[in-house]
Parts: C-alpha cells; structure tokens; sequence
C-alpha cells in the first residue's frame, strides 16, 4: 500500500478541466483553488484512478 502514490483526477466544476493529481498536488488545489481558474476546490472535485 503506497498512499502517497495515490493518482486522482481533478475535475474543477467551473473550467471543466482535467488534471491528474497526485496527494500532494490534491492537498494543495484544495488549499489554493484551480491551478486554471482559480475556483474553489473541495474533495468532491477528485474522481479515484484505479
Ligand atoms: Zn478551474
């Protein structure tokens, strides 16, 4: 088990973009909002990549 190689995809609800994150790039776009539009970024926006 390797959390922190976790691989989500971020999918922000107001510029429709995809980004694949890791945690540390999860942490931070909830912490700063979309790195596109500056929305604000909760854990819903994050869609598990097994
Ligand atoms: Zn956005």
């Amino acid at each position: 088990m390797q959390h922190e190689n976790t691989t989500d995809t971020f999918v922000c609800f107001e510029c429709r973009g995809e980004i694949p994150v890791d945690t540390r790039t999860r942490q931070a776009l909830i912490r700063c909002g979309c790195a596109v539009c500056g929305a604000a970024v909760t854990e819903g926006a994050f869609a598990s990549c097994r």
